[in-house]
């Protein structure tokens, strides 16, 4: 299949290629040139598949140069690291509301579903698209998918990865997964600012043609891992299918039946996944884009305006700390019915003032298929004492937005389609705010916090997270945002 650049001036012949890349040349992002249909027939299937065999019925779709076999295995490899081999599996949470846990993976996040997949699929695109060069993978992170990368990729040959954390805008256990991470070939940097700051610097390196080249010189070239990477997307749509086919499985609901589901939104990439399996023919009624006090987004939506001109707050739910949401731009692109002169523009208005602002018909367009809303500080904390004492499970903090959210979507539509909510992170990934609102308060200490945790919930603690009191911090660097070209051209001489 190909993949053509949001912006127009670029285009591949293969997945392969724009995983092998991630990013346009032109500065834009790889999108395929149409969506492959997935029909009745096929979600039938699926029902009696194992999450490996799902991800690779509906990856293939898109990566037709990958051979099925060899995908097909390196899906087993992947998905054997989670829990019971599932990436997704589904919890009842009463008739009409379910929560697919996306975080049984190896570092406790929904990024490990794409990240423990994402070597395989970047070094045979890599292959397939004859790029000889080692590849240096660059992650902003607001936390999690620095981990993920950083873990998916440790070791493996011909790849270096380097990750950009904003030093005071991730949890303790964030922070201490990044910096006691093993493996040769990776290097992680805290930079002073928030997660926007990284971002910036990372995609300036990106389309810098002088970095580039100097890279090139020393037998370098750039690659990505972060959700601008269609690599990273791809993975993600499976879960929405596999959510489908497991509520077809326990018979929750009949085939055609219209589900809609909830997302934890940051950068725009899980939630995209969601539209693509839409336009792929799921059954999805509604997206709901669930956003934190950081809610541009939810002001996207309600007005079509998109205005990053806004305060900044760091929030409980670090990893959605966004302002600039990356894979917006895939979905204006394809509001705009694939208008590539119109969504230049808009990115170039974003870069220059901070705005954009949609058409009218783009914004009914959006607000058919999308509902948009926020949760506080106090709500999502509120969201997480009250699910456990109802229902005895309990929320990480990014999850706990989407549940609210979810409630205030059924409470202000009156939709009553099954609704499926999105969970991103292990509770034990947050354990201090998480224990706060259950607990009401929490002592300073991670790991205490964690243990206390666990003696009021019973919700096991995951071995991640006890190792972590045993590893050695291996990276202490803290830079200025500025100083992030020196950090890559040190980190490969
Ligand atoms: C990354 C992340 C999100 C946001 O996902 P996007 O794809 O960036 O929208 C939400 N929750 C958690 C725990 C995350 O790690």
């Amino acid at each position: 299949m190909k993949f053509i650049s949001t912006r127009g001036k670029s285009k591949v012949d293969y997945a392969a290629t724009a995983i092998a890349k991630g990013l346009a040349d032109d500065g834009g992002l790889f999108v395929p040139e149409n969506f492959p249909k997935i029909t009745f027939d096929d979600l039938t299937k699926m029902i009696d598949m194992d999450y490996a065999e799902r991800a690779c019925f509906v990856l293939h779709n898109y990566l037709e140069e990958y051979d099925y076999q060899e995908l097909l295995d390196a899906c087993k490899n992947s998905y054997a690291k989670f829990e019971d081999g599932d990436g997704a599996p589904l919890v009842k949470i009463d008739d009409k509301t379910f929560i697919i846990e996306l975080f049984h993976g190896p570092t406790l996040a929904f990024k490990d579903v794409a990240l423990t997949l994402l070597p395989y699929l970047l070094r045979k695109g890599c292959d397939l698209s004859g790029i000889k060069e080692e590849v240096l993978i660059l992650v902003a992170t607001s936390g999690d998918t620095g981990k993920a990368a950083l873990e998916g990729f440790k070791d493996a040959k011909g790849i270096k990865v380097m990750v950009f954390f904003p030093s005071e805008g991730v949890s303790d256990m964030q922070k201490m997964q990044m910096t006691t991470q093993e493996g040769q070939n990776v290097n992680v940097v805290a930079v002073k600012g928030n997660f926007d700051d990284c971002q910036t610097a990372v995609k300036k390196i990106f389309t810098s043609k002088e970095i580039a080249s100097d890279l090139l010189k020393k037998n370098i070239v750039l690659s990505s891992a972060n959700s601008m990477n269609f690599g990273r997307l791809a993975p993600q749509i499976t879960y929405y299918f596999s959510a489908y086919a497991d509520l077809l499985a326990s018979n929750e609901i009949k085939l055609g039946d219209k589900v809609n589901f909830v997302v934890p939104t940051g950068n725009f990439g899980n939630i995209l996944a969601g539209y693509y399996a839409k336009q792929m023919g799921l059954p999805i009624d509604k997206l709901v884009c669930a956003s934190n006090s950081n809610n541009v987004l939810t002001e996207f939506f309600v007005s079509g305006t998109y205005d990053a001109n806004r305060e900044f707050f760091k929030t409980v739910s670090p990893s959605m700390d966004i302002l600039i949401s990356s894979n917006l731009e895939r979905l204006v692109f394809e509001l705009s019915n694939r208008d590539f002169e119109l969504t230049e523009r808009r990115m170039a208005e974003l870069k220059s003032q901070g705005k954009y602002s949609l058409t009218a018909q783009e914004k009914s367009k959006l607000d058919s298929e999308f509902f948009a809303d926020y949760a506080d500080e106090e709500e999502c904390l509120q969201t997480i004492g009250e699910v456990f004492d109802e229902y005895g499970y309990v929320l990480d903090t990014h999850t706990a937005v989407a549940y609210d959210t979810a409630m205030k979507f059924i409470d202000y539509t009156n939709n009553d389609n099954t609704v499926v909510i999105l969970s991103t992170a292990s509770p034990y990934k947050f354990a201090h705010d998480v224990l706060r609102a259950i607990n009401g308060r929490a002592p300073e200490d991670a790991f205490k916090c964690a243990n206390m945790l666990y003696e009021q919930t019973a919700t096991p603690i995951p071995n991640q997270i006890l190792e972590l009191k045993t590893k050695e911090r291996r990276f202490t660097k803290v830079i200025n945002k500025n100083d992030t070209v020196n950090a890559v051209m040190e980190f490969v001489d």
